[in-house]
């Protein structure tokens, strides 16, 4: 099955064809660790969680290497740092360490290599080093820059000419650049800032030059995929290509550039004064993990996606009933089975996350068809591997349902507990109470009662499924 994938660099979708098959080389750029992760930050670590899953899947666990970075040094973390007083190591350690926690809970693995940009001061100062020696970029007071004029290739990414540039970005004005559109490698830092010896005093690196180093520390000067937000198209990833590529003799940063699209908020653009901003951490109080995931696997990652209560709400009722049908296959053991086609096929078409959703589906209703045993432990196989490719399913669907189902043995218990207000909130055990008082009105053939009950129970959305072993509940 050959991989297309849409390369940003090209405008177009391309056969993927790694330079070394048995070394798959992906880089992703990760969080500036500052603040909780918000849902757009979460955004590209699920889409590029799901790609390095795939490329594990059609190369080989052991043959891809995805490197995700941690920004530990930033004008924002110092700024944070200064406002609240914590030692610097402290906040960068805790929000990584929180960074993990939330991510793991959206069920994105690890990355292969996770480099810390403090880690790496060295070899970016020796890339500095090197871009200066073969006139690319120059020392002013004390900052190194980048000089956009020395590379004829600067904007290749972004397709804009240097005047849109910089009209478009918000270009630091400085009386010691020679072009305003001349980018920072290196700044001085003072006394009370985290800062490193180099070669032009004490000082600490620009946000760019710390991608390009650990790229090239742990994928090499050229590799196959460069991922991230499209915000970072400009002018993030379009520096990191100017000082890989003019670093390493024009040699390509990455072969292959892919961006996920924007996330808003209900329509909006999510903002803390809009007061729709949204952190994972306090999604996950009200959303499983997996639920979030699957929110965002609904749409396609070069689109926008908007986030919405109903997008989780229909989030929630999609997996609700794909664990249902595996529930109920409890009994049958699984086949080992391959990914099917179906949803193999629309993930090595650039990704189509949507059309794998709806061919799980499918085969959730083939599942729930099937009467021999030996069809029930193939759907069940193909179920469960088709999770695992999407990082999905990865819960036991009794677990899964179980915060909202409660079996009530048929004849158990008394009768009693009030009736459903129309605004009382139900809890289990207030559910429990009227389904057992339904149970009775029915052994005392009392069918208008227990109707009645059933009925106002779905009106609160609560559904009951009478079996041979009793009555199930579920919110639905
Ligand atoms: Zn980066």
């Amino acid at each position: 099955m050959t991989l297309t994938l849409h390369n940003t660099l090209t405008r177009a979708r391309q056969p993927f064809e790694p330079l070394d098959p048995s070394n798959v080389r992906m880089y992703v750029c990760g969080p500036t660790v500052y603040d909780f992760a918000h849902i757009g930050n979460a955004r590209p670590v699920v889409v590029f969680d799901v790609l390095f899953r795939l490329l594990r899947h059609l190369y080989g666990e052991d043959h891809v290497t995805y490197v995700r970075n941690i920004t530990d040094i930033d004008d924002k973390i110092n700024e944070r740092a200064a406002e609240s007083g914590e030692d610097i190591r402290d906040l960068t350690t805790r929000t990584a360490a929180q960074f993990h926690k939330d991510m793991a809970a959206l069920n994105a693995l690890s990355p292969s290599i996770e480099p810390r940009a403090t880690d790496h001061i060295p070899h970016m100062i020796a890339m500095i080093e090197r871009l200066i020696g073969l006139g690319h970029a120059y020392e002013a007071e004390g900052h190194v820059l980048f000089s956009v004029q020395s590379d004829e290739g600067y904007g290749v990414l972004s397709g804009r000419s240097m005047d849109e540039m910089i009209a478009g970005a918000r270009v630091e004005v400085a009386p010691y650049k020679k072009d305003p559109a001349d980018f920072v490698l290196w700044k001085p830092s003072t006394p009370d800032l985290p800062g490193w010896d180099s070669p032009w005093g004490r000082g600490r690196p620009g946000w760019h030059i710390e991608c390009s180093a650990m790229g090239e520390a742990h994928l090499g000067e050229t590799f196959d995929i460069h991922g991230g937000g499209i915000d970072l198209i400009f002018p993030h990833h379009e520096n990191e290509i100017a000082q890989s590529s003019c670093t390493h003799g024009g040699a390509p940063l990455a072969r292959y550039w892919m961006h996920n699209g924007f996330l808003s908020v209900e329509g909006e653009k999510m903002s803390k004064s809009l007061g729709n901003f949204f952190t994972v951490n306090e999604l996950l109080e009200d959303w499983p993990g997996e639920v979030m995931r699957y929110a965002m696997l609904a749409t396609h990652y070069r689109q926008p996606l908007d986030w919405t209560n109903d997008g989780l709400t229909q989030a929630k009722q999609s997996l609700d009933r794909i664990y249902r049908a595996l529930r109920a296959l409890d009994d049958v053991e699984a086949d080992e089975a391959e990914v099917p086609p179906s949803v193999l096929g629309p993930l090595t078409e650039d990704l189509n996350t949507p059309l794998a959703l709806t061919a799980l589906h499918d085969l959730t209703t083939e599942c729930n068809k099937a009467e021999r045993e030996d069809d029930k432990g193939r759907f069940k196989g193909e179920l469960l591997s088709a999770g695992r490719l999407l990082g999905l399913l990865q819960e036991e669907p009794d677990q899964w349902l179980k915060s909202k189902v409660r079996k009530v043995e048929l004849g158990l218990g008394e009768a009693f507990g009030e009736g459903v207000g129309p605004d009382s909130i139900l809890d289990d055990a207030d559910i429990e109470r009227l389904i057992t008082k339904r149970i009775n009105a029915r052994k005392n053939k009392d069918f208008a009662e227990a109707d009645r009950i059933r009925d106002d129970l779905a009106a609160k959305g609560i559904i009951l499924e009478d079996g041979p072993e009793g009555t199930i509940w579920r919110r639905g």
